[in-house]
């Protein structure tokens, strides 16, 4: 499924609110970070193994941009991006923390095996049409995330502008676009299901590691 996948890129602190609630300030310029391959998986409804012993496991939802072709200066989103999806930046939350604290990459954080679920595709309807829509994230039938990209500190032109200029973009890249607020701890257990417009894209289950 992700052998066409090439990078990976992830946007942190892109919803204001979000950034408030974990006490970061608003950055002046997209704030990126990568995730290897190895941490997708498909969200099929699955049991998926994630870390359990290493503090506090968040859940972040997120729109997720598939590049269907390469990025040159003065290309439209539209032009750019042939398919989305919804997609988990699951986060050791105290790692980042400390990570943080000493000024290491994020990696450890953000990068483990299975720290990239993401759903199945759709076709890109174009960035009018997504701006009408919701996504939701429930926890265990619960919905405790809800984002719109018209809340995003920088819109997706701004984020594929800013990736393509500084590190590169091309066909069958994937952006994880940020996190709007209501990030919270995953338990041993827990079901994360996405909706785009109230219709399911996607689940799994978490089975937390000891
Ligand atoms: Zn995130």
């Amino acid at each position: 499924m992700f052998n066409s996948i090439g990078n990976v890129y992830c946007v942190g602190r892109n919803y204001g609110l979000h950034a408030a609630e974990l006490g970061n300030g608003v950055p002046e310029k997209p704030m990126i970070f990568t995730k290897p391959t190895h941490s997708l998986v498909p969200m099929e409804g699955q049991i998926i193994n994630v870390p359990g012993d290493m503090g506090d496991l968040h859940y972040e939802g997120e729109l997720v941009l598939h590049i269907g072709k390469s990025y040159e200066k003065g290309r439209a989103v539209d032009q750019l991006v042939d398919k989305m999806a919804l997609g988990i930046d699951f986060t050791l939350r105290d790692v980042q923390n400390q990570i943080k604290k000493n000024g290491h990459p994020w990696l450890p954080a953000k990068g483990f095996l299975n720290s990239a679920p993401i759903t199945e595709f759709h076709a890109f309807p174009g960035l009018e049409e997504v701006k009408k829509r919701e996504f939701t994230l429930e926890k265990n039938e619960k919905e405790v995330q809800r984002g719109n990209i018209q809340d995003m500190i920088f819109d997706l032109q701004a984020i594929v502008d800013f990736i393509g200029l500084h590190y590169g973009l091309g066909a069958g890249d994937l952006i994880y676009t940020g996190t709007p607020a209501g990030v919270g701890k995953v338990l041993n257990g827990d079901s994360l299901e996405l909706f785009w417009n109230g219709q399911s894209w996607g689940k799994v289950s978490v089975n937390l590691n000891q």
